[in-house]
């Protein structure tokens, strides 16, 4: 399928942890031409940094709860207002809940969304992606437990080593699961309602999931 550049795209990418949203993500903006804003990303940099934010968020991302939408919408305001996100961005991760959601609809009044993609896969697999995933302390690389490549326990791009987050852990997935379906699902109604919404599904390889969130892409924003 095309992989032609969607320059200046501004896409909300919605699914449960495990979705395969950063990825997906990623490798969205890289071909946009856009920054990849994931909020987890930003808020597990600053518990790293220790700044007051991270001191902040680090317990209640590890119990895997929310961080309160004030200081959630605080960080993404600033975030869009910076030069690099003046043409477009792929926001992973936010918004997470219907006052999040209202919030960005405040900020991007003068250059609103193109469109929210909902990554669809079902609870059995995401937990079973989610307890076998582990992170790169060094790099923040996601590899799958059982990748040959991290099985010297190294992470072959910057030699960091791989681990399981803290909110990766079994106890702490069911709770971030649970909050999903209680927050962050009526948001696909939500923007459903705004006729904005493109289900993706969300099973199979890396490249057919791109092909399928390329495909949602297009239809909203008109390229063949
Ligand atoms: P993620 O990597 O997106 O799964 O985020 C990891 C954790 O960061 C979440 O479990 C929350 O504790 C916190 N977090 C990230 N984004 C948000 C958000 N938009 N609102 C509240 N908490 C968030």
């Amino acid at each position: 399928m095309t992989a032609a550049p969607h320059p200046g795209v501004r896409t909300v990418i919605l699914g449960r942890q495990g979705a395969g949203k950063g990825t997906q993500a990623q490798r969205l903006a890289a071909l946009c031409l856009v920054p990849h804003i994931s909020t987890g990303d930003m808020l597990r940099a600053a518990v790293r940094e220790g700044t007051p934010l991270g001191l902040k968020a680090k317990e209640i991302m590890e119990a895997g709860d929310l961080v309160p939408d004030d200081v959630m919408i605080g960080i993404v305001d600033d975030r869009l207002r910076e030069d690099d996100a003046e043409r477009g961005w792929i926001l992973d991760g936010f918004p997470r809940t219907v006052g999040q959601a209202e919030a960005l609809g405040r900020i991007t009044t003068d250059a609103p969304l193109d469109l929210v993609v909902d990554l669809v896969v079902d609870n059995e697999v995401v937990i079973d992606r989610i307890s076998s995933r582990r992170t790169c302390d060094g790099c923040q690389t996601v590899y799958r437990a059982d990748d040959p490549a991290i099985a010297d326990g190294t992470c072959p791009k910057c030699g960091g080593t791989p681990r399981q987050r803290d909110d990766d852990q079994p106890e702490a997935i069911r709770r971030r699961l649970e909050i999903y379906e209680r927050e962050t699902a009526p948001l696909v109604d939500h923007y459903r309602g705004l006729g904005l919404l493109e289900e993706v599904d969300g099973l199979g390889t890396e490249d057919e999931v791109f092909d399928r969130l390329l495909a949602a892409v297009d239809h909203r924003t008109g390229v063949e």
